[in-house]
């Protein structure tokens, strides 16, 4: 699941994409990703425009148009985005993963706005191509979407996002972080209290932190939530150069009969604020483990 790392390396792609170019064409014709907007509406809106830039908070992602308007494009589960030079001319820009031989065969589809039958969403059918934009220039930004659990928005509402979390000052994130009764790990992944860290990445995160996922974020000292801040970051931009927050030190030994790669103990799971978490029942023990 694209976390904060994947989508910062996909608005980067989108920004080489489209930023100084004016859209001439878009296929909005999925109403499932598009909702609530009707084929038509998006494309409508945006053609003609010229892209400003391409924002980002957390794990959502939006073009800034020249009228003002914003395009968010959510990847969802397992979305993800890729450019098309003209005409084939060129590699396909993927942010360096390929793209598979499905994703190949829908490369040269024309782009026509309300002209090809929804998907159904069944394996083997329709397009995993699921919403493009051209531009001026020929190129092409695709939103490949097999699993359909993706979003496309007009002016998509952000006002329930906490800051950045790879741009968050230290002080904003002691005060954010470090009140309230939800475990540590919950806090962490509240994206109204910092946005874009999400199952993964917080294993990794706290696992570096040697912080107990199940610790009540309250009960950190400050000088514990100035060092997890720096860690968050640390974390964060391993994630981007590594290239995913799959690749972290502590994610393959997220496994039954696993143990910690730094201390040796047993791994432990337990579901935390909804998710599957795993942590060292040593290092990462709630309440501490007496010496
Ligand atoms: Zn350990």
């Amino acid at each position: 699941m694209p976390e904060l790392p994947e989508v910062e390396a996909a608005r980067a792609l989108a920004e080489r994409w489209t930023v100084g170019r004016t859209i001439v064409a878009a296929d909005d014709a999925d109403e499932w990703v598009c909702r609530p907007h009707p084929p038509g509406e998006i494309v409508t809106a945006i053609v003609g425009r010229r892209v400003e830039s391409v924002e980002r908070i957390g794990k959502s992602m939006w073009l800034v148009l020249d009228d003002g308007s914003r395009l968010g494009l959510h990847l969802g589960m397992a979305g993800r985005l890729v450019g098309l030079a003209p005409e084939s001319s060129g590699l396909p820009d993927t942010a360096g993963e390929p793209l598979t031989a499905r994703e190949r065969s829908d490369w040269s589809m024309p782009v026509r706005s309300g002209s090809r039958p929804t998907p159904t969403g069944l394996p083997g059918e329709g397009s995993w191509s699921r919403f493009t934009i051209e531009l001026d220039d020929g190129g092409r930004l695709v939103l490949f979407d097999k699993r359909r659990l993706g979003r496309v928005r007009l002016n998509p509402d952000l006002s329930g996002l906490g800051p950045d979390a790879l741009l968050v000052d230290e002080d904003t994130f002691v005060t954010r972080v470090g009140r309230g009764v939800l475990p540590l790990k919950a806090r962490l992944m509240d994206q109204a209290t910092i946005a874009g860290i999400g199952n993964l990445l917080c294993d990794e995160i706290l696992w570096q932190a040697q912080q107990p996922p199940l610790r009540p974020a309250s009960d950190l000292s400050e000088a514990e939530l100035r060092e997890l801040h720096g860690i968050v970051h640390a974390c964060t931009r391993e994630a981007m150069v590594r290239g995913g927050v799959h690749l972290g030190d502590v994610i393959e030994h997220r496994k039954k009969g696993e143990h910690c790669p730094r201390c040796g103990a047993e791994m432990v799971r337990a579901t935390v604020g909804g998710r599957t978490t795993w942590w060292c029942s040593f290092e990462q023990a709630w309440p501490p483990v007496e010496d």
